[in-house]
């Protein structure tokens, strides 16, 4: 068993899952089956509940996890689809402690952080090696070190260390290095108190990544090294680059694949990275801007909509154009309408939960629909369309969903009464993917090239097929359903370049090397 740790020094925030990620695509690149896992300190038991402007985006797997956003990094970056293995929060770790207890699986012993606590950590760590069948797990420690929540993380860690021996684990820990504008001197000193906490708790670093946001000077990296205990070429420069999809081919060039096969003395081999040069040559030729209107509700929140602000710039960078998103704020629209709304390529209306900003987003869609402005909706993007097509197409003016108006007559959006099964929060939710079967001679299908497909999804509520015939015949398209056609997965309409929108989330399927039919489409319709 081949395990790399990677732990944050000096504060968070400072991309510690972007680094990670970038060592996991050259080791792939290397020919390496890697799995990754994140263990966040937190105690909710998981990020489904959270709020994005606290903890940005929730990132869904396949298997229907609700998982940190760090996961989308991974998935993006290796082109590897994770699972319920990948994210752990200290909430679900205590939580199957407690029940455990609770059953009398103890016997009554004293049940204690160590080794019970620890002891399911190793279990997580090697039942994700094992089920995934990968030559390296690489294990992602959330927060900073020093923090008291992450302690027993950073102590399984040792323990496994000591079990599999030193040759087997490699720690690597990524930290900033502050600069000081007055004197415009980089301060290492942050650094040396983070290596310092760390071998407090028994672990080194193999590898030191330096976060900086400047180029970092080669007596800098000495410094650190000698004053860290380290060799010099075990100090890798991380400063902030014009792309965070240049991170791969910056560590590569300093030779961080072969420092890793060096210590897990695996045989050394060249690493290519063309998929990455590609890309970076993509993004480089990229200098016509296409500007997209994002109508939401977590404006000034990147992080909120991490994936589909990736998925959309990567669907740029394909057609070599710069995809810039101007985030407007839905609620602003209700109070008065924003001139800017006229000027954009294309609009983009996202996921997003509760009533807030509903009308501005509606009013957003019927400036799209009527002035043939290419449209993309989201999850409750879809809805939103669907409002807005019943109340200005079909005169249906009180038209809604049950989520905003839960006494309301005309729910066009509704909860299935099949999907009724539980009411708290987070858990009547359909999650994961799903298959989908597209409707021949559609734009769905246009698109997509192909007439199965699957999504991943995160939403409770769906569009009532009660009002499908009258909506079809004054020219709404339901173009794709589940396999029963109960429910509407894709929507579009008719005559219109292009309007369309899904019930589910393309962004957490789509790839920087390969991004989803629906973003190629829409910069298409956007680019014509
Ligand atoms: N709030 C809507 C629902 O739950 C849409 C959710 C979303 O956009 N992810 O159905």
């Amino acid at each position: 068993m081949k395990l790399i740790f990677v732990t944050g020094g000096v504060l968070s925030g400072i991309g510690k899952g972007i680094a990670a990620a970038s060592i996991w695509a050259i080791l792939k690149d290397s020919g390496k089956k890697v799995f990754c896992q994140k263990f966040d300190g937190y105690l909710n038991v998981d990020p489904g509940t959270m709020s994005p402007f606290q903890h940005g985006e929730v990132f869904v797997t396949d298997d229907g996890a609700e998982t940190d956003l760090d996961i989308g990094h991974y998935e993006r970056f290796l082109d590897t689809d994770m699972n319920k293995f990948s994210s752990f929060t200290s909430g679900k770790l205590y939580e199957e402690i407690i029940q455990k207890e609770r059953r009398w699986d103890y016997l009554g012993g004293t049940v204690q952080i160590v080794p019970h606590l620890t002891d399911l950590v190793k279990e997580k760590i090697k039942n994700g090696y094992e089920t995934s069948d990968a030559d390296i797990s690489i294990i992602e420690i959330g927060g900073t070190v020093g923090d008291m929540e992450n302690e027993y993380l950073l102590e399984s860690a040792r323990q496994l260390q000591h079990e599999l021996g030193r040759e087997n684990v490699l720690f690597c820990h990524v930290v900033l290095l502050p600069f000081l504008c007055a004197s415009k001197e980089f301060k290492s000193k942050p650094i040396q108190f983070s290596v310092r906490t760390l071998m407090g708790y028994g672990l080194s670093p193999d590898l030191l990544i330096v976060r900086a946001d400047e180029m970092i000077p080669q007596e800098m990296m000495q410094k650190i090294a000698s004053t860290c205990g380290m060799k010099d070429d075990e100090v890798i420069a991380a400063p902030t680059l014009s792309s965070i999809y240049e991170v791969p081919l910056s560590f590569s060039e300093q030779q961080i694949g072969e420092k890793i096969a060096e210590k897990f003395h695996f045989p050394t081999k060249m690493w290519a990275m063309q998929d990455w040069k590609k890309l970076i040559a993509n993004i480089d030729a990229s200098k016509e801007i296409i500007q997209i209107g994002m109508v939401g509700k977590y404006v000034g929140l990147e992080d909120a909509y991490y994936s589909l602000n990736a998925g959309l710039k990567a669907a740029g960078f394909a057609y070599q154009k710069k995809v810039e998103i101007i985030f407007i704020e839905a609620e602003d629209i209700e109070k008065e309408w924003v001139e800017i709304l006229e000027t954009l390529d294309g609009i983009c209306i996202p996921g997003g939960f509760w009533n807030r900003g509903i009308e501005g987003m509606i009013l957003a869609a019927h400036y799209a629909r009527t002035n043939m402005v290419p449209y993309l909706g989201i999850c409750l993007g879809s809805q939103i369309m669907a409002i807005e097509f019943a109340r200005n197409v079909l005169g249906m003016k009180d038209a809604s969903s049950e989520e905003f108006t839960p006494e309301g007559k005309k729910n066009i959006i509704h909860i299935m009464d099949h999907q009724k099964w539980l009411t708290t929060k987070g858990w009547n939710m359909r999650l994961g993917a799903y298959p989908c079967i597209i409707r021949p001679w559609t734009l769905a299908e246009k698109i997509y090239r192909s007439l199965e497909i699957s999504e991943r999804h995160r939403h409770r509520f769906e569009f009532d097929p009660v009002y499908r015939e009258p909506m079809e015949k004054a020219g709404f398209i339901v173009s794709a359903t589940s396999p029963d056609a109960l429910l509407a997965e894709i929507v579009e309409i008719k005559d219109h370049p292009y309007m369309i929108a899904t019930q589910a989330h393309p962004e957490l399927i789509s790839r920087p090397h390969k991004p989803h039919p629906l973003f190629l489409g829409f910069l298409q319709a956007m680019i014509l």
